[in-house]
């Protein structure tokens, strides 16, 4: 399974993405599954950058994930609900801090 990023920004160790909706969870991802990584920012090509591990698959509200986790979050700019929501807007349109999101957890 392939996921598809913007920003091609990520760490050593635990790195997140938060998707909106169930679209992701209801992947059926497992712990330990390898997963590709893409970056593709808008109007750009499907670059595959490397495979990471799946670590957890949550559903969320945006408001409701616990800061200790937003922390790992790949990209430094969306490591605040606020930067989040903001990022997230910018792409989708208006992303509301009581939206449900899927949580992707992936080691590197
Ligand atoms: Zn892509």
């Amino acid at each position: 399974m392939t996921l598809h990023f913007i920003s091609g920004t990520f760490h050593p160790g635990l790195n997140i993405t938060v998707r909106r909706g169930l679209e992701w969870f209801r992947k059926g991802l497992i712990p330990g599954q390898t997963i590709t990584l893409c970056v593709c920012p808008p109007g750009q090509d499907h670059t595959v950058v490397g495979q990471a591990r799946v670590a957890f698959v949550m559903a969320a509200q945006i408001e409701t994930i616990p800061d200790e986790l937003m922390k790992y979050e790949h990209e430094p700019s969306c490591r605040t609900k606020e930067g989040l929501l903001a990022a997230m807007s910018r792409v989708l349109g208006e992303v509301r801090a009581d939206e449900i999101v899927t949580v992707i957890g992936f080691e590197m």
